[in-house]
């Protein structure tokens, strides 16, 4: 009987539970055993490990975050680590692993393979900061989230007449930022990829003002600046009252949305297909509609500008 390993690590995104029900399920119909794996590769040199059946993913499909638990755990960059974590896969006889996670997560299961262990990655992060696929499972559901709050910040930023910088999540990919401003018909946007430059944003401010607009939304993908002391400068150039919103974490959870749960079923599929045809070392991303596999390095290799369309879309706007 053949083996199969799955877990998710680094950080969590709605819809991972989605795609290990996928893999779980998928894994059963095809008779393999499945194993779960918690807390991502340090539970995996923890052996905290459990072996699944049809019922150990009911109920999970709608639920955030993910119920395997995920972990950050640096040692995993040591080879003798790496090693301990081929050895323990072994004693379980489990022949395959199943990451879902991100970038970091990829490395990670780039590095294992070389070791010899066969490994399938899902992209599992809200970022959506993989250029390799359209979409990463999570991604979605964050966007509806962002596009929710800030509609909200903007009835009271129009009540009052009032600017506000909205800070949101992305680290330094900013599709999360891009896809919310037009979702929410922001007034300015600053990514990594836009740059900041605060003479523009400030005449675009006061220009709005005369037009007749008396309130806007800034939308900004984190660590660009401070937002505080940006909302601060803005009022003190332009003598429009402005406020800084950082969303943090919110952005993370929820319910996911029904289009990652798909995702996250078809990319759960994908593994088990491929698997079951002895293709390993593949990351699993969907493009132009269709669900793809490139080898890993590959896959990490891939540069996100071709991403980058959506700031043309959104400069119509402006
Ligand atoms: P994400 O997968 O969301 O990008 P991280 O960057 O934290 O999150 O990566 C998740 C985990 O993957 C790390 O905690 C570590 O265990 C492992 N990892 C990341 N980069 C490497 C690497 N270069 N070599 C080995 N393991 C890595």
């Amino acid at each position: 009987m053949k083996k199969i390993g799955v877990l998710t690590s680094g950080g969590d995104s709605p819809g991972m539970n989605a795609a290990v029900r996928a893999v779980t399920r998928g894994a059963l119909t095809l008779g393999y055993e499945i194993y779960g794996i918690y807390y991502g590769y340090r539970g995996l040199l923890e052996k905290n490990i459990e072996k699944f059946d049809w019922f150990s993913v009911a109920g999970k499909i709608n639920i955030g975050g993910t119920f395997l638990k995920s972990s950050r755990f640096p040692e995993f960059k040591k080879i003798e680590v790496r090693q301990e974590a081929k050895k323990i896969l072994a004693e379980y006889g489990i022949t395959s692993l199943i990451v879902i996670g991100g970038d970091g997560t990829f490395s990670g299961a780039a590095v294992l393979s070389e070791l010899g262990v066969k490994v399938i990655c899902l992209p599992g992060t809200i970022d959506n900061d993989l250029g390799y696929t359209d979409y990463t499972i999570g991604f979605d559901t964050c966007v509806n989230t962002v596009v929710e709050a800030v509609d909200k910040v903007r009835d009271t930023s129009g009540s009052h007449h009032r600017c506000t910088v909205v800070e949101v999540m992305g680290r330094s990919c900013g599709e999360i930022a891009v896809n919310a401003a037009i979702a929410t018909g922001s007034e300015y946007l600053i990514t990594p990829e836009t740059g900041f430059n605060k003479n523009d944003l400030v005449e675009h401010l006061k220009n709005q003002n005369l037009g007749g607009i008396k309130y806007s939304i800034i939308m900004i993908t984190e660590k660009m600046t401070n937002v505080h002391q940006l909302a601060q400068e803005i009022e003190e150039i332009t003598g429009i009252d402005t406020r800084a919103t950082v969303l943090g974490y919110v952005q993370r959870g929820g319910s996911p949305s029904a289009f990652d749960r798909v995702l996250a079923t078809k990319f759960g599929k994908k593994a088990i297909e491929l698997i079951d045809r002895g293709v390993f070392n593949r990351c699993i991303g969907i493009k132009n509609n269709s669900v793809i596999d490139l080898d890993i390095t590959e896959a990490l290799n891939i540069d996100r500008k071709g991403k980058l369309e959506l700031l043309e879309t959104f400069k119509i706007t402006l």
